[in-house]
């Protein structure tokens, strides 16, 4: 009998319900973000799924449902534009990242910049836009940022992208507080290593795998589907009491 510990059912039971709840996903088209906008969509919630690849936005709509919006959120206009375009929304997931590996001495501004734009200022952006309907709108809501283990651990060649999801934390922190007494509750979720294709691109390698694995009591990655479930969680009336947290999603990682 296979051992549920280490071989998660791909598509686990339905625990939340969003019916008649709008959702907005950014960076749906592959990874955690699409497989959150699916469970989210599966759970009821009318989903508008963000991304910059039309290709992925589409079969996304044909497979669940979700309406797409092709956007890029690198730019302040991008970020703004899709999330005006998506509507009054209810559940919000801050998804989209990019991780570009350098060594610190090679790091350059671009790419520097180019991870914040992405990983921070759009999740700042998007989420302005999404509490002022909210607030405007009278309704409560709930919004996650996708943020990541290496927002409080140091790996090789992430300079950017750890710097960003610490940034993402401390984000999640603030809007905790600011827009708590508006009913918007805001949490993250703090992945380790996830079998996404960045995931694949980042740790593929098994001498780079091997370390980081040994660090993880479980011993395996995250699948997309277990962090979509921490998400739903999260955005959930079960979570009704829960704000300002960052929710490792990492197999013990941060314990060992
Ligand atoms: P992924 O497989 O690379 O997917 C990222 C998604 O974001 C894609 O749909 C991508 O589509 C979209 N995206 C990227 N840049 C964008 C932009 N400028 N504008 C709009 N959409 C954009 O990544 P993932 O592994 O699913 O990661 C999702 C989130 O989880 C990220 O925030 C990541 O940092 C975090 N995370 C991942 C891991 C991991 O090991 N995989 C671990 C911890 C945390 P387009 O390129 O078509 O736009």
């Amino acid at each position: 009998m296979s051992d549920p510990q280490l071989a998660p059912a791909s598509r686990p039971p339905l625990m939340v319900y969003f019916s008649g709840q709008r959702a907005l996903v950014t960076g749906a088209g592959i990874g955690i973000g699409r497989e959150s906008a699916a469970l989210l969509a599966r759970s009821g919630a009318a989903v508008v799924a963000v991304s910059r690849s039309a290709e992925d936005l589409f079969s996304l709509s044909r497979e669940t449902g979700c309406e797409g919006v092709a956007a890029d959120l690198g730019t302040v206009e991008g970020a703004r534009r899709a999330a005006e375009a998506a509507g009054p929304v209810d559940l919000l997931v801050n998804n989209a990242g990019i991780a570009l590996l350098e060594p610190f001495l090679d790091a350059t501004p671009e790419a520097f910049d180019q991870t914040m734009n992405v990983n921070v200022r759009a999740a700042l952006i998007v989420a302005q836009v999404v509490a002022r309907g909210m607030i405007e709108r009278g309704k409560p809501g709930a919004i996650v940022n996708v943020s990541s283990q290496s927002s409080s651990v140091g790996l090789p060649l992430h300079a950017a992208y750890c710097a960003s999801k610490g940034a993402l934390d401390q984000l999640t922190r603030v809007m905790a507080i600011e827009l708590g007494p508006h009913g918007i509750r805001v949490n993250a979720v703090n992945p380790t290593v996830t079998l996404t294709p960045m995931g694949q691109r980042a740790w593929g390698d098994p001498a780079r795998s091997a370390p980081m694995l040994s660090r993880i009591p479980l011993g395996r990655f995250a699948q997309p589907s277990e962090v979509a479930q921490a998400v739903a969680y999260l955005l959930s009336g079960g979570a009704a009491m829960i704000n300002g947290v960052t929710l490792p999603v990492d197999g013990g990682f941060l314990t060992s």
